[in-house]
């Protein structure tokens, strides 16, 4: 099997075909698993954790639990507006249902590096396009390579070259959000400039222009001290802004985030000049419209791929990483591929839906508190 994308659903999707003895191959565009940062924290909950209990082995799972953050309960809302940072309740969804599951924040790039373990990655792999033969499917590599396989997933992310090749009008769309992203390592100083009940939380700061989320990052135990490489606690930030204020190919983003903060609370200012500048990132928030069903075909779909959606539910990897399990059960044990599509539909569609409308409940309620 040839599985396009070595992010987190494609790699989740590995580990549970190879615990199930199922050979399968993935073939990533970076040159290397470290080329570029990972991101920050990403927030895990049921869906995502019962995931990876299905498909990681023993010794990768026990790993995860031990470097996982502490656990996250709820989105609120912090007003920078008084001197002291306080928390202002999130207003009710409406629905009953919160904003996030209760879950943990979790490194991306340490769940990354632990789904690393024991899969066939082949690196400077740059799909750009397929050809399906009768009984195989062959991947076309930008370096001239090739591999053939008797399936491809393409879980290439929000800018899917198979989705684009399978799905020629399926669209992503772009909400104008743009996302200037950090780490900041958590010091005494940081730690008592924020509401605790952050510890628990994750948080849009109001009452500030630009709007920002922050959220920490408390590992259980040190990634570092277990031969990983993440280097400590850390509070995530972003800075959220419409994409006409933060231009493509920015050279310096610590910079640039500091130039975007300069009136800002000084706690927030704090945060930002303190980050680690090669963390920073920047990402344009998509929203992946929905599509009519197909026909199986021996190329399939999982994750950002099909679905991508904004993380204002934090929702994505939870969904990407339920498609990776779901799709390891279809295969082993050679349930219809159809019926894997319809679910990835319907459950991924649901997703996208509940995000983009949160995402707009967020921005409305940043700009009336
Ligand atoms: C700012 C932000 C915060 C988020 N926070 C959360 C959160 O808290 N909780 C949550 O559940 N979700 C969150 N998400 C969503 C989550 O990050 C994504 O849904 C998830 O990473 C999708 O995983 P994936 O494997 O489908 O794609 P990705 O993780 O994007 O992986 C795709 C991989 O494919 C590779 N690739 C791309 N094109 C090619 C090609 N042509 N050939 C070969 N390889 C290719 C890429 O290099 C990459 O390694 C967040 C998203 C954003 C933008």
């Amino acid at each position: 099997m040839l599985i396009i994308g070595a992010g987190l659903g494609g790699l989740c999707l590995a580990q549970g075909l190879s615990k199930a003895g199922i050979r399968a191959t993935v073939f990533e565009r970076d040159p290397a698993p470290n080329y570029r940062g990972q991101g920050h924290r990403v927030h895990l909950d049921d869906r995502g954790e019962r995931a990876l209990r299905a498909c990681l082995p023993d010794d990768l799972y026990n790993l995860h639990l031990a470097t996982r953050g502490q656990p996250s309960e709820r989105f609120m809302l912090i007003s920078a507006e008084e001197e002291r940072l306080r928390e202002i309740p999130f207003p009710d969804l409406g629905d009953g249902s919160q904003m996030i599951r209760t879950g943990r924040g979790v490194s991306r790039q340490t769940l990354r590096e632990i789904m690393l373990g024991g899969v066939d990655v082949h690196y400077d792999r740059h799909l750009t396009h397929y050809t399906e033969e009768s009984g195989s499917v062959t991947a076309h590599f930008a370096n001239g390579a090739t591999a053939t396989g008797d399936l491809l997933v393409g879980a290439d992310g929000i800018g899917s070259a198979v989705r684009q090749q399978k799905l020629p009008d399926a669209r992503v769309l772009d909400t104008g959000v743009r996302w200037l992203g950090g780490k900041t390592p958590v010091t005494e100083e940081i730690r008592s400039s924020l509401p605790e009940s952050l510890e628990t939380a994750f948080a849009a700061v109001t009452g500030m222009d630009p709007a920002m989320m922050v959220g920490y990052l408390l590992f259980d135990q040190s990634p570092a001290g277990l031969g990983l490489t993440e280097p400590g606690d850390y509070v995530m930030w972003a800075i959220t802004v419409p994409k006409d204020r933060l231009p493509d190919a920015i050279p310096d983003l610590h910079q640039k985030a500091v130039s975007l903060t300069a009136t800002a609370h000084p706690a927030m200012r704090a945060i930002v000049t303190q980050a680690w500048p090669d963390q920073c990132f920047q990402l344009s928030l998509g929203t992946a419209e929905p599509v009519a069903g197909w026909d199986p075909t021996r190329v399939t779909l999982l994750g950002d791929a099909i679905h991508a959606m904004p993380p204002a539910r934090a929702s994505g990897a939870n969904t990407a990483l339920e498609d990776a399990a779901t799709l390891t059960t279809t295969i082993q044990t050679e349930s219809p591929l159809a019926a894997y599509e319809a679910d990835l539909r319907e459950r991924g569609f649901a997703a996208v839906r509940a995000s983009t409308a949160a995402l707009e409940q967020v921005a409305k309620t940043i700009i009336q508190t």
